[in-house]
């Protein structure tokens, strides 16, 4: 018999009771270095805590069963992580295809920062297998690729994409961050690399900014290790206690977020002042399908436009009360955004520029009448 059901490994994955004290909760161990035993004595294996820290460890055990991996790495932020990953596997003259639709700081580490390097990319449209498979070339190392997109949601088929990126001999990389591994598990879709920002959905409580990697391949797996103890962007002792203390509950939180984004869904696609909704549990998404095939549910992030243009959009976003008005998502409270003026603001003239009469909305884990009709009043106002 085995205990491996996803919301037993996210309790008790590297999360043995401390063998010394029984300690149920894996301690934070807030330390920079170790005692040896005689020079070279470490005891389990720990020198010093850019390499190696016991509170970080069990975090990336942890996220690396999860996501049916066999190594996780926990950095100070997303960014961090996917900073790490592509110095990692990419040099001057390489080349990334991204997706059309990035997120925001994904797209701007491509074209201010790794492009100075000698990193090549294109932004190609994911859903369209056959223009990714159009733009890879001989130097493409890697095909990144984000499944629900920000912020229009659109859907990616993770087999189909590791099929066109392992044809010339690329690595997928899936950022997993809007899915969280309950989820989707794009390891077990032939994903090489898994990214998350753990600020997200895995943290889920709006208190701390982290990232990961979870690979599938032990060689992989022991470079990213080399490049993140030499880089050094790792996650402090806290911050990854704090995410493990979350991920304990994203099983429960997600099926929550779920089922509260179909009810406000539901109120939106039925309300006058609504112009579209995006989200891809509904039928008529293009990506609905495939959505089915690889997600257990759809998640809790919506977009929609309204028929009032941008100054209803703001104006609804203002009128909020029981959402709050804010960046990020995933957390447990509910959060509306308009992301041509916050979060894709600097996306303005560029392909990733977003209706100005779009309004984002990260459904937290309040009651669904509360937020159904705070919207409803926002919206009917
Ligand atoms: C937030 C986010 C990131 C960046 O993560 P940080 O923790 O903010 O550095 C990357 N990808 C996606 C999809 C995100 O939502």
């Amino acid at each position: 018999m085995t205990f491996d059901g996803f919301e037993t490994l996210a309790i008790h994955a590297g999360q043995e009771a401390d063998a010394q004290t029984g300690a149920v909760v894996v301690p934070i161990y807030q330390t920079s270095t170790y005692a040896q035993d005689g020079v070279g004595g470490l005891r389990g294996g720990y020198e010093y805590s850019r390499t190696a820290n016991p509170t970080r460890a069990a975090l990336e055990e942890c996220l690396a069963a999860l996501e049916s991996g066999i190594r996780g790495l926990a950095f100070a932020s997303g960014m961090a992580a996917e900073d790490t990953l592509l110095r990692t596997i990419a040099k001057p003259g390489d080349h990334v295809v991204i997706p059309g639709d990035a997120y925001g700081g994904t797209f701007r580490l491509f074209s201010t920062v790794l492009e100075r390097w000698g990193v090549r990319w294109d932004a190609v449209p994911q859903s369209d297998v056959e223009a990714v498979r159009a733009a890879v070339r001989p130097e493409t190392v890697a095909v990144w690729a984000e499944t629900p997109t920000n912020p229009l949601l659109n859907i990616t088929d993770i087999e189909a994409l590791a099929g066109v990126a392992h044809e010339a001999g690329a690595l997928l990389v899936v950022d997993n961050t809007f899915a969280s591994p309950y989820l989707q598990r794009p390891l077990t879709l032939g994903a090489d690399v898994v990214v998350h920002s753990t600020t997200k959905y895995l943290g889920g409580h709006s208190d701390v900014v982290g990232g990961a990697l979870v690979v599938s391949d032990a060689d992989l797996g022991h470079r990213l290790a080399f490049h993140q103890n030499t880089m050094g962007a790792v996650a402090g002792p806290f911050d990854a206690w704090l995410t493990l203390r979350g991920v304990k509950t994203l099983g429960v939180r997600m099926d929550r977020h779920c089922a509260n984004a179909e009810r406000v869904v539901e109120a939106l696609v039925d309300h006058p002042a609504v112009a579209e909704v995006y989200y891809p549990g509904l039928p008529d998404h293009p990506g609905h399908k495939t959505a089915e095939r690889q997600m257990r549910a759809f998640g809790g992030m919506i977009s929609f436009r309204l028929r009032g243009g941008e100054d209803a959009a703001l104006k609804v976003c203002e009128r909020m009360r029981v959402f709050t008005l804010g960046e990020s998502l995933g957390g447990v409270e509910s959060l509306i955004e308009h992301p041509g003026r916050m979060t894709h603001a600097s996306a303005a003239g560029s392909p990733l520029e977003v209706p100005a009469d779009l309004v984002r909305l990260s459904v937290g884990i309040e009651s669904a009448d509360d937020l159904v009709g705070d919207l409803v009043a926002a919206l009917d106002h």
